[in-house]
């Protein structure tokens, strides 16, 4: 006990650390009152650990160090860059789709100044932010007219609000679909004040479950993309063409939520994924798709289809609360103009990462190796390895594309130690454990991203 209180008794005051601490340069700059909260906290608790009987540095040199850790977790950002080592192409916990130079640069190019985003540069005059997007969507899909949102989930609640509120909207069984936690259709239903009728079986819907259903009260049929999952077997789905006619006979429109909604044929492992083109030449009214899934930009919910639709879109008083902001905005021209410049597969990142070849890959796998091979002398075993990525952000559902990878182990370090210290790096790299081996996936990763895993890798080497 004694020691104890000679120790509480020695801590040094705030006044000694402040001193010693205020001359980092690092530290010199930051506010006086921050840093004086970060070492009465690390005092607070090497305090509570030595009451508690637990032995604790009381150095001075050891409480600055600990509040300059702090202070530099408190000041560097939250929203970080990370190397994404997983496989997985649009990882949602990652951002999605990273984007490509030349919607980096539309936004670089209007963020520190001022833009064109509601001004008309022909007339003088106000203008609309949808306008420097529409005709390339109209384009690019063959729409009649189109409107972008916040996001996708923004579009299907747009969509139901404007043409469906206070009526009917028959789904198929197998279509009511959940995409990662909050949205599912049958509760985006209930918002938009839509009244869901389901027909059919999980398995199977026929046209005819849907014909039964329609009645007087019946505002349009709505179609899933059941982009995070699949049906096998024993399945039926009407064709869409047949429920065009089928909604045209009670005038009303067929709306299509695609989820992911490619632009171009995206074919992998058996599974097409549906695009938008095709939808909207099946004859469906309404297609609604993200911008940050196959599309390859940033968050955006893209609505295209017949103008009569659009148009009450348009001027439903929602709209407003869900509108797209300029950055995102210009992402998605930037990369839309990759799409009509038939670029994207080399420019629009998603598209080259998820068309990779595996020779590029396991070229890519070897470089990666290669990089890290002085690492061998030191007990590290490395080996280039054929794997399996997935596309994710709801898109190619239960699909694994041929990938190569670096599996790394360390002789006396288990694999989570290894994975939580790249997870720590100052550019964190996020990695997957298997069989107790780290496994780098190499198709996400760009030139960069390799030699930032190197250093990060002979850091741990020199045990830094
Ligand atoms: C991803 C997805 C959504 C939600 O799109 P966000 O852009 O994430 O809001 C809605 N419907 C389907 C079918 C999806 O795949």
């Amino acid at each position: 006990m004694d020691s104890i209180q000679a120790k509480l008794r020695q801590l040094p005051a705030v006044d000694r650390l402040l001193a010693e601490i205020s001359t980092d340069i690092n530290i010199h700059s930051l506010p006086h009152g921050l840093v004086v909260t970060a070492l009465r906290q690390v005092i607070g608790e090497t305090r509570h650990l030595l009451l508690q009987g637990h032995d604790a540095d009381i150095s001075t040199r050891s409480i600055v160090i600990k509040a300059k850790n702090q202070l530099l977790k408190q000041t560097r950002l939250s929203l970080r860059k990370v190397v994404n080592g997983t496989g997985v192409v649009m990882h949602t916990n990652l951002g999605r789709a990273p984007l490509g130079e030349r919607a980096a640069a539309a936004i670089k190019d209007i963020v520190e100044g001022y833009c064109t985003l509601e001004y008309d540069l022909a007339t003088g005059g106000r203008g609309t932010r949808y306008a420097h997007v529409v005709d390339r969507i109209c384009d690019l899909t063959g729409a009649e007219d189109a409107l972008v949102v916040n996001n996708n989930a923004a579009a299907v609640l747009l969509t139901l609000s404007s043409l469906a509120k206070g009526r009917e909207v028959i789904v198929s069984r197998g279509q009511l679909v959940e995409i990662g936690g909050s949205f599912r259709i049958p509760e985006v239903m209930e918002q938009s004040g839509a009244t869901l009728v389901e027909v059919g079986a999980t398995n199977k819907t026929h046209l005819q479950d849907f014909s039964k259903a329609i009645n007087d009260n019946t505002a349009a049929i709505l179609k899933v993309h059941t982009s995070n999952y699949r049906i096998i077997g024993f399945t039926a789905q009407p064709d869409p063409a047949e429920l065009v006619v089928l909604a045209q006979q009670h005038a009303i429109p067929v709306i299509d939520d695609l989820g992911s909604g490619t632009l171009i044929e995206m074919i992998a492992g058996g599974w097409q994924e549906p695009t938008v083109k095709a939808s909207l030449a099946a004859g469906i009214d309404v297609v609604t798709f993200s911008g940050d899934k196959l599309l390859g930009a940033g968050q955006a919910g893209i609505i295209a289809g017949k103008k009569q639709y659009i148009n009450v879109m348009k001027k439903h008083p929602l709209l407003r609360a869900i509108r797209i902001d300029k950055l995102s905005l210009a992402a998605l021209e930037g990369t839309l103009l990759e799409y009509q410049l038939g670029t994207a597969l080399t420019n629009v990142p998603v598209q080259r990462m998820l068309h990779a070849s595996a020779d590029s890959l396991k070229q890519q796998a070897d470089q990666l190796e290669e990089l890290l091979s002085e690492l061998k002398d030191d007990g590290w075993q490395l080996a280039v390895v054929a794997i399996q990525s997935q596309a994710g952000g709801g898109s190619l559902p239960a699909v694994g594309l041929d990938s190569y990878g670096v599996s790394l182990n360390i002789a006396g370090k288990s694999a989570a130690s290894i994975e939580r210290f790249l997870r720590q790096w100052h550019v964190p790299i996020i990695v997957r454990i298997q069989d107790e081996r780290i496994v780098i996936d190499v198709r996400c990763l760009t030139c960069a991203d390799m030699e930032i895993i190197q250093q990060a890798c002979l850091a741990l080497a020199k045990g830094e």
